[in-house]
């Protein structure tokens, strides 16, 4: 499985003469898009290596992790089963994009309060979920975990060698981790993180082989699926002029941080740079949903 690059032309690139590639991980596949199907591959191996039948994971509302873990779990032949942030989506879920979309795709949901669904790694709480639901293979919310860092290490092949720097969006930082694993030995790779956490550093570091990276935390906009007017305009004028594009609580973040990382002049002449459209796109409805609630301008679909 291997994604496009695509080359981005804008004047100030041009101005600071910088190469900047945009990896279409977002394009790999119709549904399940960019890094989220590279977790789940060796995941999914694993769970039928191991028998099981069902797949069980945790997200909120407009999870991509749960969109894609739906669709691939279906494909692959797995019941799943999806545990989500938020009890009041119990009777409205059928409003939301993701959530529908997942339930086509199979998945059983289990509502919890916010409270309940911090006991996500809880032991009690885990096997009050198996007397539910049956014996189930565990992804863990986000999908990371050592099988998907391998899956992530698939997405840099021989033909990035030419680059720099690799940047990527944070979130658990499963797939920058990947990214710094399979790195050559010439690059750097730049997490831009999606949240705010000062716990990232230690876990990048914990499932992260060399050094050669560093995590930007200036970017993530107030926090997790916190989103500005400023960002949605940016989203909007990338697209327009590149013809790309980019979700608002990752990709969107990780551009606007890197295009600005280059106004800063932080890169010299001639630096080149690829950066891994991660996907997440599925989200944009959802996210123009919240916009629309508080009459902020919408996303360009
Ligand atoms: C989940 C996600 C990320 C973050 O990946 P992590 O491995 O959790 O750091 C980045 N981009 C998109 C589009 C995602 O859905």
């Amino acid at each position: 499985m291997q994604s496009k690059s695509q080359i981005v032309q804008l004047p100030l690139l041009t101005e600071k003469q910088i190469s900047l590639v945009v990896k279409r991980e977002d394009l790999i596949h119709p549904f399940i898009s960019g890094n989220k199907y590279r977790k789940l591959k060796y995941n999914l191996l694993e769970a039928k290596k191991r028998g099981h039948s069902a797949i069980l994971t945790f997200g909120g509302a407009f999870s991509n992790h749960i969109a894609a873990t739906a669709f691939a779990a279906n494909e692959k032949g797995f019941n799943s089963i999806g545990v989500i942030r938020g009890d009041e989506l119990k009777d409205s879920w059928h409003h939301n994009t993701t959530l529908r979309k997942a339930h086509e795709d199979g998945m059983v949901f289990k509502f919890v309060s916010r409270q309940d669904y911090r006991l996500k790694e809880d032991a009690s709480f885990l096997s009050e979920l198996k007397n539910e639901f049956g014996e189930f293979y565990l992804v863990p919310e986000g999908g990371t975990n050592n099988f998907a860092v391998k899956g992530c290490e698939e997405i840099l092949t021989k033909e990035d060698e030419e680059f720099d720097f690799v940047c990527a969006s944070v979130g658990t930082g499963g797939t920058v981790s990947g990214l710094i694993n399979s790195s050559f030995s010439h690059q750097a790779v730049l997490g831009f993180s999606s949240l705010k956490g000062d716990f990232l550093e230690k876990d990048i570091r914990s499932m992260a082989k060399n050094k050669r990276w560093k995590l930007m935390s200036d970017y993530h906009f107030g926090g997790y699926a916190k989103i500005s007017q400023e960002l949605v305009c940016f989203i909007n004028d990338f697209k327009e002029k590149t013809n790309i594009p980019l979700d608002p609580v990752y990709t969107g973040k990780m551009m606007f941080g890197l295009l600005d990382m280059i106004m800063r002049d932080s890169f010299v002449k001639g630096t080149k740079i690829v950066a891994i459209h991660t996907g997440g796109t599925q989200g944009i409805a959802g996210m123009n949903s919240v916009l629309k609630k508080k009459n902020l301008s919408l996303l360009d679909i």
